[in-house]
């Protein structure tokens, strides 16, 4: 009876990268309730609290419902008050600021900065507007600071950023070895099939690798608790292992892999000029460090074992790495020895070094097992880590030297932070460095193929990479950007280091947007200018999970108020700017230049009087689809019945997409991502593929039994992204990299001042910032502030109970809050930990803003801290 009057359609969980199903119930034009969708095998009806209370998120009491800008005496001002305004005053002040910073600064002096939970759609409409209208490489989701390391890892040894495995190997497999992440909080409904698995089979095992216990522990068999950053001496030993076992797959290897090293790769297109980078040097508080090491002081700096063959062995170049061979492998593996690694790792000084190397040799022996399957999970601790790439690379490194990758049940499997990083972020393409569907802005052939389906002149598209998302604050700070438009994130709450970067973007000469459903931390005290977002169910979308599924949904409710899609802002905002200015001769940062190409455009028939929304949405589309009177119709149309199958703008930027992934990623067309519940690419004649790179599986594999380099790679010669000429000899041997990486102490490790170390995450009740997890009234209660988690005998030592207040100080910023002893992060001593979900307590500003050097994604999970009793 309650469901009454209740219709249910289909739709897709916005929180987490597990991807689970909804049916989504309405009533008198209102999102009523949210269940599981029973035919969605991700989630096969299930979902966790996050999931079921979707319906809530939409009807918080200060959604944003008008467009606000600062103001004093009806003009713009930047120390103003918050006034609404008229969709067109917003975008006359915003266009007025973008105007002059692209003039003055050219294609980098604006930017956006999006977001691992953008549409499929929204995130071709931010690629196209920046890339393709504005020439301008300056877009980056916040999924750089969430599985960017895991993408440089991938590209690094397959050459493709595509992950082999499926949710399914979850249960499959004999030995879950979970890298540094906690499904228990992060990926509930994935813990659901894990644990489920493992009660229904007595011999699965799950290991535990962490810097200390999680609610993922629980289930645990064999908890190793590691001291940060030293994941990277464990993966060697289990290399080290394999090497002097013998058991590696020779068969495999050969056929299959090469042995690489090298300490920086420009392959992948994100930083030719910076090379290597000691991490240091991007800490702002590091300024300290007075000069950039260059590579050989950097590597001379760092002292950690086997570090010597790096340069020792260095054998020549294999496209921007180091050919060795495997003795030179064995070499640089050679000292992580049990004795020297069990010293080193050990990361709880309550548990005996004995007791330490028991359980890292009951890891290498399951490793070592030539016949069993395993599964090696990585996730945040893996990715926001100092040497993020190199982590991902090592766990890759093991599997491909046991044979074990590719194969059903046993994978390194990188599990995703957000709804849509992979199938928006990494497969549309929203990063600097990025083109849809794996290619990459700093490839010629890649350029020309992309314009080709944009119909772009030749030469449109801009082949510097872009500012990332760290870059960008920086260039807030350092006036090198100075538009910033935030969409679907909330940058001045989650950045490490938060604080300094609010201040850069206060600076006057500064002019920041924030799209946003609701009042966040970043619109409040960042904004000049704030949009209001409609919300997921508000219009259509789809997302791409962790597994390469796509899943779509219809719109199903109107957007209160005056609140627009992401969408519709990009292409309102499109129509404000000719094709004249922006594909004239433009300056690029380095004394570079972008060549005009209207004359090349008029050839083709464009005026240069039209309008960016003209040539690069409307004339675009028009050719291949019909688009529906007035354009916007499918943004704001009521509900899904009112469109039928017609064509509305964010069908037909999928629609455009797909082009780009046949014969690669070969997504499904919309409307069967839509009416479907959720399709696994590549997906060929009807049919998903479930094993990427198994030419058992993949029929991308051209009959080889393995193939690592995916079709876009296949013809680029070791590696080398920017050698590839139509001459290109193909096809190539498709190899996997097998990296040796040294380990690197952390940038900062406690000392006297600050003793403790502090490690972020997630907790099951919210969602990132808590800007939408934090306004359903169940959620909040469940989880009601962000507290500090300490290890009793910590607290102890400084007078702390549980529940006191604590003043908490890092290198960074000084922040209050309660002290949680135990609870359900019991913490080890010596580390403290808090998820950043509660914006009346700014845990993110303790956090030191170091990236990796090579995905340039900061690491949350590591730095040092002093705790007294406030
Ligand atoms: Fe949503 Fe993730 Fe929970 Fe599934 S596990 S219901 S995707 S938050």
């Amino acid at each position: 009876a309650a469901e009454q009057g209740i219709k249910w359609t289909k739709g897709v969980c916005r929180f987490c990268g597990t991807g689970c199903g909804l049916l989504v119930g309405t009533k008198n034009g209102k999102i009523v309730a949210t269940k599981g969708d029973p035919d969605c095998e991700v989630n096969r009806g299930l979902t966790c609290m996050k999931g079921y209370y979707n319906s809530e998120i939409i009807y918080g009491k200060d959604r944003l419902t008008q467009p606000l800008m600062r103001r004093t005496n009806g003009k713009f001002d930047k120390n103003g008050k918050f006034e609404p305004v008229s969709w067109k005053e917003a975008f006359d002040e915003l266009e007025k600021h973008w105007r002059k910073a692209y003039q003055e600064l050219g294609p980098t002096g604006v930017g956006i900065f999006g977001s691992g939970q953008y549409t499929i759609p929204e995130g071709v409409a931010v690629v196209k507007l920046l890339k393709a209208g504005f020439r301008s490489n300056n877009i980056d989701p916040n999924a750089r600071l969430c599985m960017a390391s895991a993408v440089v890892g991938m590209y690094q040894t397959f050459g493709v950023d595509e992950p082999s495995a499926c949710y399914h190997d979850l249960e499959i497999t004999q030995n879950l070895v979970l890298w540094g992440n906690n499904p228990a909080e992060a990926h509930p409904v994935l813990w659901n099939r894990i644990v489920a698995a493992k009660r229904a089979n007595p011999g699965y095992k799950i290991f535990n690798i962490q810097t200390h216990p999680t609610l993922s522990s629980r289930f645990a068999d064999v908890d190793i608790i590691f001291k940060p950053n030293t994941d990277l001496a464990i993966a060697n030993y289990i290399l080290r292992e394999i090497m002097h076992r013998g058991c590696y797959d020779k068969d495999f290897i050969e056929k299959h892999c090469i042995f690489a090293t090298g300490p920086y790769d420009i392959g992948y297109g994100m930083r030719p000029t910076e090379k290597f980078a000691y991490p240091a040097e991007r800490d702002t508080q590091a300024k300290q460090v007075k000069k950039v090491l260059s590579e050989d002081e950097a590597i001379a700096q760092r002292k950690a074992p086997g570090e010597a063959v790096e340069q020792k062995n260095a054998g020549g170049p294999a496209g921007n790495h180091w050919q060795i061979t495997i003795e030179d492998f064995k070499k640089g593996v050679e000292p992580y020895t049990l004795e020297f690694v069990s010293r080193v790792a050990k990361g709880n000084p309550d548990e005996s070094t004995s007791d330490f190397a028991k359980k890292l040799k009951m890891l290498a022996d399951v490793y070592c097992d030539k016949a069993n399957r395993v599964l090696s999970t990585g996730c945040m601790g893996t990715n926001q880590h100092q040497r993020g790439s190199w982590i991902n690379e090592q766990l890759y490194a093991i599997h491909l030297l046991m044979g074990k990758q590719a194969k059903p049940g046993s994978s390194m499997f990188s599990l995703t932070g957000q709804p849509s990083a992979c199938g928006t972020c990494r497969e549309v393409g929203t990063f600097s460095h990025r083109l849809p569907s794996d290619m990459l802005v700093a490839n010629p052939a890649h350029r020309a193929k992309a314009e080709k389906i944009w119909g772009l002149p030749e030469g449109t598209l801009n082949g510097q990479v872009g500012f990332d998302a760290m870059k960008m604050v920086r260039g807030l700070e350092d006036g090198s950007m100075r538009v910033l438009w935030t969409q679907v994130v909330n940058i001045f709450q989650s950045l490490p280091n938060a604080t300094h970067w609010l201040k850069a973007a206060r600076k006057p000469e500064n002019f920041i947007v924030v799209a946003d459903a609701y009042p966040t931390f970043s619109a409040k005290n960042a904004a000049d200018l704030i949009l209001p977002a409609a919300m997921i169910f508000e219009k259509w979308g789809a997302y791409g999970n962790g597994e390469r599924r796509t899943n779509g949904w219809s719109q199903m409710v109107q957007a209160p108020g005056e609140a627009k899609s992401d969408v519709w802002m990009m292409l309102e905002f499109a129509k404000r700017f000719k094709v004249k200015e922006c594909w004239c001769e433009q300056k690029l940062p380095g004394g570079k230049t972008l060549p005009n190409v209207l004359d090349k455009a008029k050839a083709m028939g464009i005026d240069p009087e039209a309008s960016l929304y003209d040539v690069v949405f409307h004339n675009a589309f028009a050719k291949k689809v019909a688009w529906p009177d007035p354009l916007y119709k499918g943004v704001h149309c009521g509900t899904a019945e009112d469109l039928g199958d017609g064509w509305f703008p964010e069908k037909a930027l999928y629609e455009e997409y797909w082009q780009f992934t046949q014969g690669a990623h070969q997504i499904a067309h919309f409307d069967e991502v839509v009416k479907g519940h959720g399709i696994v690419w590549p997906y060929i004649n009807g049919k998903s593929i479930s094993y990427r790179f198994n030419g058992m599986y993949d029929p991308f594999c051209n009959g080889a039994d393995f193939l690592f380099y995916g079709p876009l790679m296949k013809a680029i010669p070791s590696g080398n992204l920017d050698a590839v000429t139509d001459k290109t000899p193909k096809p190539l041997p498709g190899k996997a990299k097998i990296f040796f990486r040294p380990y690197a102490e952390a940038v900062e490790v406690p000392d006297s001042h600050y003793d403790l170390w502090f490690d972020t995450g997630r907790f099951m009740e919210h969602w990132h910032t808590g800007s939408m997890t934090g306004r359903v009234a169940a959620l909040h209660k469940a989880l009601p502030e962000g507290m500090l988690y300490m290890n009793a005998a910590d607290a102890k030592a400084r007078g702390i109970a549980d529940g006191d207040r604590i003043k908490i100080t890092s290198r960074r910023a000084t922040v209050f809050a309660k002290a949680c002893i135990g609870g359900r992060m019991p913490v080890t001593r010596g580390i403290t930990f808090a998820a950043f979900f509660d914006e009346n307590v700014q845990m993110n500003q303790l956090c030191l803003d170091a990236t990796c050097p090579l995905s340039l994604e900061p690491d949350y999970k590591k730095c040092a801290i002093r705790v007294e009793k406030a």
